[in-house]
């Protein structure tokens, strides 16, 4: 595999490379990628002749992209079997389980920008950590669920690891009372999915009346709103709570889905996800598929510089956003920042996945 371009993206900045210098570097690699998959992975090789896709793209528009549903219909594999180290799955609503498949080089490459992506918000030092999570969950590592990857995955940034909920998914007090007399008023690192967060920890705090002395943690959460735009809790709510009842100041929600792990976005103090080094969006129509200009909403389509066990380097999803723009938003971050509106009702994506029914 070529790396060359990877190696030039891994070394950039996370936040600081504008937009045109991101996409010069970035299309590129996902051209190479392309290849690669349509070499090593038949039914993407099938997709991209039988929707005649230009393999080498001049822009992010003409990319050929794969509809992240197809994932729940078929084993998508660029590596031989016996080269597989892992396999993560996610289950949605439907029913239906996604399954990506990993081997060494990309589960070792999505952790390394992982780390480096998550060490813009918290530093380099490992920070003792508080995980909103089940110990279980962590600890039972054969089933490799979305969810037990994420908390895995972030947990390697902290040190200390505790976890707030017992069994039961109830509060464990005696533990999260044990970290709060270590840690009071220390650089904390909390994770969490946002609605186990919320219903898990932060309902229970607000109903006993506690406030913890956590005023130098950071929390990062993720997992959508759907839940709790159910309950009206908005992401203000949400941040206005957390310093309420944690004392925390520092909350990032990030967008990031099995099918596309490590290159997350992360949102800024104002909201906005940032796209990383590695990664970018883009917004189609979801009736026509047309890619469509800033501020409007529609489909978010991924792109991420890091599969090579899978074709997850283009992906539609069936989110949908708007573009905000690029390289301007008020925090300094260059590159383009966007905000994730829900998932598209029915999931009506027209498109590549058909091809294979
Ligand atoms: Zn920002």
């Amino acid at each position: 595999m070529m790396f060359a371009r990877l190696d030039q993206l891994m070394q950039a900045p996370v936040y600081q490379l504008p937009q045109a210098e991101k996409e010069a570097l970035l299309l590129p690699r996902l051209n190479e990628l392309t290849h690669w998959h349509d070499q090593h992975c038949e039914p993407f090789h099938h997709l991209m002749q039988a929707t005649q896709a230009q393999l080498h793209a001049t822009d992010y528009g003409d990319l050929p992209y794969v509809a992240v549903r197809l994932f729940k219909h078929r084993l998508l594999s660029s590596v031989p079997n016996d080269a597989i180290f892992k396999t993560l799955t996610s289950s949605g609503t439907t029913g239906a389980v996604s399954r990506i498949v990993l081997d060494r080089d990309s589960a070792a490459l999505q952790s390394k920008v992982l780390v480096k992506i998550m060490q813009e918000y918290i530093g380099k030092q490992r920070l003792p950590m508080l995980l909103v999570e089940q110990p279980a969950l962590i600890q039972n590592r054969s089933g490799f669920s979305a969810r037990g990857a994420g908390a895995l995955g972030l947990s390697f940034l902290g040190r200390d690891h505790h976890y707030a909920l017992d069994e039961q998914m109830q509060p464990n007090w005696p533990v999260i009372e044990a970290f709060c007399e270590k840690y009071a008023d220390q650089p904390v690192f909390l994770f969490g999915f946002t609605f186990m967060v919320w219903q898990c920890l932060l309902e229970p705090l607000k109903k006993r009346g506690i406030k913890l002395p956590l005023s130098k943690g950071v929390l990062f959460h993720s997992g959508g709103w759907k839940k709790l735009t159910h309950l009206a809790v908005s992401a203000s709510d949400f941040n206005q709570r957390c310093a309420d009842v944690l004392g925390i100041q520092q909350v990032h929600n990030f967008y990031g889905m099995v099918e596309q792990t490590g290159a997350i976005c992360v949102t800024c103090e104002h909201g906005h996800l940032h796209t990383p080094a590695m990664a970018d969006v883009l917004i189609r129509d979801p009736k026509t598929l047309a890619v469509l200009p800033h501020k409007q909403p529609g489909l978010i389509q991924v792109l991420s510089a890091l599969p090579q066990s899978y074709p997850g380097h283009s992906l539609l999803t069936e989110d949908l956003g708007t573009c905000l723009g690029d390289d301007d938003c008020p925090c300094g971050r260059k590159g383009r920042y966007f905000v994730v509106h829900g998932r598209l009702p029915k999931a009506e994506v027209r498109g590549c996945s058909d091809t294979f029914r």
